[in-house]
């Protein structure tokens, strides 16, 4: 158990091992089974396809968290095909996992700064970071492509992703809208509370806890997961702990 200093406390037994890093793993692939069998479900008719606006903000919400949980847990070279290919179609041109964890990575490094590769959805007030979050996958694309060099990976991992955003708008016509709409304006809003409601108060930028009624914590728990929940409302510990396992969030000193 850790040290009760918590100048000096030891966490590492508070950190997530290769167990988590499997669950982790194996959540976003799940999300990735269940929003797409669903969606394909609906179009030969077996299900409503209006059920994706239900179901859709569930899985990309588990997806988000799960996935975060894992940038900290895998590289890029140690994760599978899949997972590093980052099949969530959202837009024709997107990143992989090994962009997106460096992304990442910068958001710990310059937290809330003008070096922090989030920051575009920081800065400014609270209507321009929501557009911001709702066009975050374009966003970090352009970002990307303009800041860094652009290796063979991600060429081919852009094409791939490309073509399946292509054929899935070929395949489902009209109803890609079913699926696209939730899954932007769940991803959109997701994305503004998790960095924009963690990382402003008023005109300041840092990091800060969240405080739910017992009620909201019941739902948020039901419908995304307790990870997230924990996740969520102790940011501000995930910034200080970055590798401690979600559960233990609450206990990390600050
Ligand atoms: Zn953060
Ligand atoms: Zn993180």
């Amino acid at each position: 158990m850790p040290e009760n200093n918590s100048a000096t406390r030891d966490y590492t037994a508070w950190f997530n091992g290769d167990h988590a890093a499997r669950r982790y793993t194996l959540i976003t692939l799940v999300c990735y089974a269940l929003l797409y069998g669903q969606f394909a479900l609906g179009l030969v008719g077996a299900m409503p396809l209006w059920t994706l606006c239900l179901t859709a903000p569930v899985l990309v919400v588990r997806w988000m968290f799960a996935q975060h949980e894992l940038f900290h847990l895998r590289t890029a070279r140690e994760v599978d095909p899949l997972t590093r290919l980052l099949p969530l179609m959202l837009t024709p041109l997107s990143l992989g996992y090994k962009e997106y964890l460096h992304i990442h990575y910068g958001h710990h490094r310059h937290m809330a700064t003008p070096a922090d590769p989030e920051y575009f959805q920081l800065r400014s007030g609270k209507i321009s970071g929501f557009l911001n979050a709702l066009t975050a996958p374009e966003q970090a694309y352009l970002r990307w492509v303009m800041r860094n060099p652009v290796d063979a990976e991600l060429i081919i991992g852009m094409l791939l992703r490309l073509a399946l955003f292509s054929g899935l708008v070929w395949i489902s016509g009209a109803n890609f809208w079913w699926y696209w709409l939730p899954v932007r304006l769940a991803y959109g809003l997701a994305y503004f509370s998790f960095f924009y409601c963690l990382h402003r108060r008023g005109a300041e930028y840092g990091v800060y806890p969240i405080k739910l009624a017992p009620w909201q914590q019941t739902l948020f728990g039901l419908l995304f997961g307790q990870d997230a929940l924990l996740g969520t409302c102790h940011h501000d510990a995930h910034h200080q702990q970055p590798r401690v396992s979600a559960d233990r969030l609450p206990e990390v000193a600050l």
